[in-house]
């Protein structure tokens, strides 16, 4: 049921106007998700008026990837071996 004085939209429930950077507590747009203070990337408000951490699974899967290259490396170096 709706009620003529709830203008909050499904992105905010907590009414708050702006976020906070989880990492330099600087406020920001609700809209924006990079802090434009830190460039951290930031998710959805949370019930704190914190802004969400974003996993970035690019750099996550990159490092991963770099990390299983490495030890094939080594795996096929020692193979290589005399
Ligand atoms: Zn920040």
């Amino acid at each position: 049921m709706k009620t003529p004085h709830a203008s909050f939209d499904s992105d905010n429930p907590t009414g708050y106007i702006s976020k906070k950077c989880p990492e330099c507590m600087e406020y920001m747009s609700l809209k924006v998700d990079v802090c434009p203070s830190c460039k951290l990337p930031v998710g959805k408000i949370n019930k704190n008026g914190m802004a969400s951490r974003k996993t970035d699974w690019k750099a996550y899967s990159t490092a991963i990837a770099a990390w299983i290259f490495f030890f094939l490396y080594i795996w096929w170096a020692f193979i290589r071996e005399p």
